[in-house]
């Protein structure tokens, strides 16, 4: 009992750790709470503190911003957590968007959560969610890889493992990199369904959709960010229908297919093809009936 309540109070002293989402590109996408917060705190870590005083100073802010970016987030993780620990209120923003979403602040979420340090997220702007909304590709499930690794192994593994996928891929990209990405993306994961979708929530937003190898030859010479959403594989999808449609009766596949114009000579065909059988023994099927 006594621990706890040295606990509660040890808690009570320590600060809080906000990681606040700001704009992609249009400013107007800030949240009214990201505003409160960014005022609210005692100090404002930021990827690129120059770009972060023109966000502050468009919302009339002023704050002290201290530099936190992905070359010295291990020795600014201690320093903010020895201020978390003395009570101090601090906002982690990036450049755009979430941050740690392809973005620093890992790791000092990570120290915070261990040294027992609230962790308040303060949702927003993210250009994987935006990008996938609105590319008209299935949002169900999607797999989010943020940048293709550098490193020609680490790299071949993840484009197989797209090449593969069973469900939506989003992934990061930097416009000098976006014409090698879309040629490794044709040789590996080959002609899929793809969305580029660029400079998003900006005058030039646009959606660039085609196959891979399509989009491959307008893009040049590629400027602005983009982020890429990536068809799960054709292959899967004709296995998971087939999957579905074996799951029907024979009588529901058989109108299924009788909605699709074929006839009853075609329709038994295609079932006994779908379920891997004689057409004899689905013909059987239906004369019994
Ligand atoms: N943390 C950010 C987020 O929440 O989306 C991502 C930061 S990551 C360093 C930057 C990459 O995000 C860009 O290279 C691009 O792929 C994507 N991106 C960011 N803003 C974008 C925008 N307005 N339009 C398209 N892609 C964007």
């Amino acid at each position: 009992m006594k621990s706890e309540k040295y606990k509660i109070c040890k808690t009570n002293l320590k600060g809080e750790l906000y990681i606040v989402a700001t704009p992609i590109g249009n400013l107007e996408d800030i949240t009214l709470r990201a505003i409160r917060i960014l005022k609210e705190v005692d100090m404002i870590a930021a990827e690129d503190t120059r770009h972060t005083l023109k966000l502050l100073n468009h919302l009339g802010i002023s704050k002290p911003l201290i530099s936190y970016h992905r070359h010295n987030e291990e020795i600014k993780t201690d320093e903010l957590i020895n201020k978390l620990e003395e009570g101090k209120k601090i906002a982690l923003v990036s450049d755009a968007g979430t941050p740690v979403i392809s973005d620093p602040g890992g790791e000092i979420v990570r120290e915070a959560i261990k040294n027992s340090i609230k962790v308040i997220p303060v949702p927003g702007a993210c250009a994987a969610i935006t990008a996938l909304v609105a590319s008209g590709i299935d949002a169900k499930e999607f797999t989010f890889i943020g940048f293709l690794p550098q490193n020609k192994k680490n790299r071949n593994d993840k484009l197989e493992q797209i090449r593969n996928a069973e469900v939506t891929t989003i992934l990061y990209e930097s416009p000098h990199r976006l014409l090698k990405t879309l040629q490794d993306l044709k040789s590996i994961v080959e002609n899929r369904q793809i969305v580029l979708a660029r400079e998003l929530t900006k005058i030039h937003e646009e959606y660039i959709i085609g196959t891979i190898e399509q989009i491959e030859q307008i893009v040049q010479p590629p400027k602005g960010e983009y982020v890429i959403v990536i068809d799960r594989t054709e292959n899967t999808r004709k296995e998971t229908m087939l999957k579905e449609l074996n799951q029907l009766s024979l009588e529901e596949q058989y109108k299924h297919y009788e909605r699709n114009g074929l006839d009853k000579k075609e329709i038994i065909k295609q079932i006994a093809k779908d379920r891997n059988v004689n057409k004899n023994e689905i013909y059987q099927q239906f004369i019994k009936k």
